[in-house]
């Protein structure tokens, strides 16, 4: 490496917020051994690894700044599910090779977000290799707030934030197998490549949501995760969700044109990085209270239940409770990374 790995540290990835009184809680920065972290009186450490790959997270000629970006954007998002403000993040890199350009861009669409969030970079490993990302995420919270996957309960209600689907769309687009309006390609394109972690509704929901977990693998496979840590089941309303503000204007546009498409985007589309939540029935007000905090849109789109003995743990039902037909292809596994 012409450059050196230090230089390289040195240039792009020395954040000035992780400087000695920059942001309370990081003692100190990069640059010795470890970086010291010390969470607000009462609260502990909130801890998650994401690792972005060439080839199965992005593809090679992805804007470097946009990458940046998602890197840290997917780890926050696990941070708000769990209800943490973020605090400090390291970073593992693995480069091809230095060029200088793109580590710029890369750093400058990693830290923008950073400090948006006050989120200080501690540290990492930088060397050579296949392009590789790895980040791990710090936040801080009240540990009886956590926004736990084993929290929901029969009679809480299902919550989603956003819209969901449209970043499947892009890559439908992208994969030429959906045309796209230039307009709506770009928007939808926006959401898959600059995904803005709902950092705000986590904290706003403390103490108001049960269960809570953040949309990668599309929502149904992600509800899944949440009914079986918490042992329930759920009955999701399809035209609740449907007629709701989850279904923006290029998935509400695409379910006149080819319904099972814009199902397959909706409920198994993964990459949306909304939250998905339960809370009960009693914080109606104050969920919409934190949906208005937040600046973001929430639809209720379904409810707990208790776990049957037999049938599947989430029912699609109508607004009767009767079981909804999805139309003939609809597309429902979930995102695999080892089919
Ligand atoms: P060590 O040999 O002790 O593991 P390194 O030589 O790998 O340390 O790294 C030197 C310092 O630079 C460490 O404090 C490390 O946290 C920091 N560092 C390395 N890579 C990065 C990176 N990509 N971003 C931020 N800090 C980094
Ligand atoms: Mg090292």
């Amino acid at each position: 490496m012409a450059v050196g790995e230090f230089d390289l540290i040195r240039r792009y990835f020395q954040h000035p917020l992780a400087q000695a009184g920059a942001r309370a809680g990081v003692r100190l920065g990069n640059g010795d051994d470890c970086a010291l972290l010390q969470p607000a009186p009462g609260q502990v450490l909130a801890v998650s690894t994401d690792m972005l790959v060439q080839g199965r997270h992005f593809f090679p000629d992805v804007a470097p700044r946009a990458l940046g970006h998602k890197a840290l954007a997917v780890n926050l998002s696990d941070l708000a599910a769990m209800g943490a403000r973020p605090l400090a993040f390291t970073l593992a890199l693995a480069l091809p090779q230095i060029d200088e350009a793109w580590v710029q861009e890369f750093a400058t669409g990693l830290l923008e977000l950073a400090d948006a969030h006050g989120c200080a970079l501690v540290g990492g490993d930088t060397c050579a290799g296949p392009l590789n990302l790895c980040l791990t995420v710090f936040g801080e919270l009240p540990p009886e707030q956590a926004l736990r996957r084993s929290a929901a309960q029969p009679g809480d209600e299902l919550y989603v934030s956003g819209h969901l689907g449209q970043a499947r769309l892009a890559l439908e687009a992208l994969r030429g197998r959906w045309p796209l309006p230039a307009a709506a390609l770009q928007r939808c394109r926006q959401r898959l490549e600059w995904p803005q972690p709902r950092v705000a509704l986590g904290l706003a929901l403390r103490g108001q949501a049960h269960a809570a977990i953040d949309l990668s693998d599309g929502l149904l496979a992600d509800l899944g995760h949440v009914l079986r840590a918490s042992g329930v089941a759920a009955q999701m309303d399809v035209p609740a969700l449907l007629a709701s503000a989850a279904v923006g204007p290029e998935l509400r546009a695409l379910a006149l044109l080819e319904p099972a498409l814009a199902l397959t985007c909706l409920l198994a589309g993964g990459d949306d990085y909304e939250l998905l939540f339960t809370a009960p029935v009693a914080a109606r007000a104050a969920v919409e209270r934190a949906g208005q905090e937040a600046g973001v849109a929430l639809s209720r789109i379904g409810r707990i239940v208790a776990m049957a003995d037999a049938g599947p743990p989430c029912r699609l039902v109508d607004a009767q409770g009767r079981p909804y037909t999805l139309p003939p292809g609809v597309e429902l596994a979930g995102f695999d990374h080892f089919a």
